[in-house]
C-alpha cells in the first residue's frame, strides 16, 4: 500500500533484520522473523504448544522501509534511508540517524561504530565516502570545514570519546564503574544558543579535512568506547554513542548574479552550518533482563530514561495532530534527547533503524522493538 505521506514525515522508521548469528546456530535457535518480499512488513512466527502468528505490519504497524537478511542489500538501506540526510547536510539541514534495538540485535554493526565487524559497510563508514565524494565535487566553489565530536551518555553523563585523558575506563578495583576525574576538567555540559543551537561546551571538536582524519576518529572513539558485561552479551553496551559530524559551508556567490556594483566582499558569500548525529543508542532490553546486582540496574534505569525519553520525544514529533495543537515536546527529559533537540524535529530529518535478531528466543524483545519503532510513526 502506498502511504504517499512520507515526505511529509520528519521521522521514517526502517526495520534491519540481520541473520541468524553463529551462537544462536549453535543454541539450536529457529529463525521467527519473515519479512514479506516487496512490502515493508515484517512477521514474527511465535511458537508455544500451538502456533500463535502474530503479525506485524498490515493494520498499526507499517514502517517505511524493511531490510531483510536475505534480499535487499545494505547498499539499499544506505541509498533510500542516509544519502537523502547526507543530502540535507549540504542544504544546510541538521539530521539524526538512531540505531535502535536490544543488545546483540545489530545496532554497532549497522551504524559501523565498532571496530571489529561492520567498520567497511556500516552506515558511518559510507557517510563518510560520499560526504568527501560530494565535496571533491563542489569545492571550486564552496570553501568547506568539517569537524567531529564522539560522546557517549552513559548514567546520564556525557563522556567525551575523541578526548584521551578522558578514556575511563570501568574502575571496578574499588566496586564502582566510577569515572575517572581528571582534575581541572569541568564535566562536559549541554548548553542552548539564544538562537536554539545546540552545543556541547567541554568536548573535543576535531577539524577533519579528509576521509581518512575522519576515520581515525570513528575508529579512536569507538575503541575507546565503555562497555560492561551483562548476562545477555559481555560486549553489550549500556550506552548511547553519539558520532557528530558538522559541516560548515562558505560559497562564493558567482559576481554575475550580483549586478555590477558589488557591495563589499562578505556580500558575495553564503554561510550554512549543519551537522549529523549517528547515533548508536543503549540495548533496550529492559533491565530485569540483566539480571546483576544494584548498580547494573541503576544503570539500566538511567539508559530507559533516555530511551523512553526519546520514544516520547519522537511520538510527539510523529503525531501530526499533537504538533499543530502544540503538544509540548519533552526534549529535557533526557540528556539524550536535550543533546538531540535542534536536530530532531523542526526543519531537520530523523532516521531510526529498529535492529531486530531473528532469533526465536529473542521473540519477545524483537516485539518490544517494533512497538517501539511503530510509536516512532
Ligand atoms: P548490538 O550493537 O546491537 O549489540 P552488534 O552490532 O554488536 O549488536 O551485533 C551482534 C552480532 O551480530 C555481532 O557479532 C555482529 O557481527 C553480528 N551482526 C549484526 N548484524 C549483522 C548483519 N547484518 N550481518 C551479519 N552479522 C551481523
Ligand atoms: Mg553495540
Amino acid at each position: 500500500m502506498e502511504t504517499g505521506g512520507g515526505e511529509d514525515c520528519c521521522v521514517k522508521v526502517a526495520v534491519h533484520v540481520r541473520p541468524l548469528i553463529g551462537d544462536e546456530r549453535a543454541q539450536g535457535c529457529k529463525d521467527c522473523v519473515a519479512v514479506v518480499p516487496g512490502k515493508p512488513q515484517v512477521w514474527i512466527l511465535q511458537e508455544s504448544g500451538n502456533t500463535t502468528v502474530v503479525q506485524i505490519g498490515t493494520h498499526s504497524f507499517t514502517f517505511d522501509h524493511v531490510y531483510g537478511s536475505t534480499g535487499s542489500p545494505s547498499s539499499a538501506m544506505f541509498d533510500e534511508c542516509i544519502a537523502p540526510l547526507v543530502d540535507g547536510l549540504f542544504q544546510g539541514y541538521n539530521a539524526t540517524v538512531l540505531a535502535y534495538g536490544q543488545t546483540g540485535s545489530g545496532k554497532t554493526y549497522t551504524m559501523g561504530t565498532g571496530f571489529k565487524d561492520g567498520y567497511q559497510t556500516g552506515i558511518i563508514p559510507l557517510v563518510m565516502n560520499v560526504l568527501f565524494s560530494k565535496i571533491e565535487t563542489l569545492k571550486d566553489q564552496t570553501e568547506f570545514q568539517l569537524h567531529v565530536s564522539f560522546i557517549e551518555i552513559l548514567k546520564e553523563e556525557v563522556r567525551d570519546l575523541l578526548d584521551p585523558p578522558c578514556l575511563n575506563k570501568p574502575d571496578t578495583a574499588n566496586g564502582h564503574t566510577g569515572k575517572v576525574t581528571v582534575p581541572g576538567k569541568p564535566p562536559i555540559q549541554i548548553r542552548e544558543t539564544s538562537n536554539g543551537v545546540i552545543t556541547l561546551a567541554g568536548s573535543t571538536e576535531v577539524s577533519v579535512s579528509s576521509l581518512k582524519e575522519m576515520a581515525a576518529c570513528l575508529e579512536q572513539g569507538s575503541l575507546s568506547r565503555a562497555t560492561g558485561s551483562t548476562n545477555m552479551n559481555n560486549q553489550s553496551s549500556r550506552s548511547h554513542a553519539i558520532f557528530t559530524i558538522t559541516l560548515e559551508q562558505m560559497r562564493k556567490l558567482s559576481p554575475v548574479s550580483l549586478g555590477d556594483s558589488s557591495p563589499n566582499e562578505s556580500m558575495n558569500e553564503e554561510y550554512l552550518c549543519a551537522k549529523l548525529h549517528l547515533v548508536d543508542l543503549a540495548g533496550s532490553e529492559r533491565a530485569k533482563r540483566t539480571g546483576s546486582d544494584g548498580l547494573r540496574f541503576k544503570e539500566g534505569v538511567h539508559i530507559n530514561r533516555g530511551l523512553l525519553a526519546l520514544g516520547n520525544v519522537i511520538s510527539a514529533l510523529g503525531d501530526d495532530k499533537k504538533r499543530k495543537e502544540g503538544v509540548h515536546v519533552p526534549y529535557r527529559d533526557s540528556k539524550l534527547t536535550r543533546l538531540l533537540q535542534d536536530s530532531l524535529g523542526g526543519n531537520s530529518r530523523t532516521v531510526m533503524i529498529a535492529c531486530i535478531s531473528p532469533a526465536d528466543i529473542n521473540a519477545e524483545e524483537t516485539l518490544n522493538t517494533l512497538k517501539y519503532a511503530n510509536r516512532a510513526r
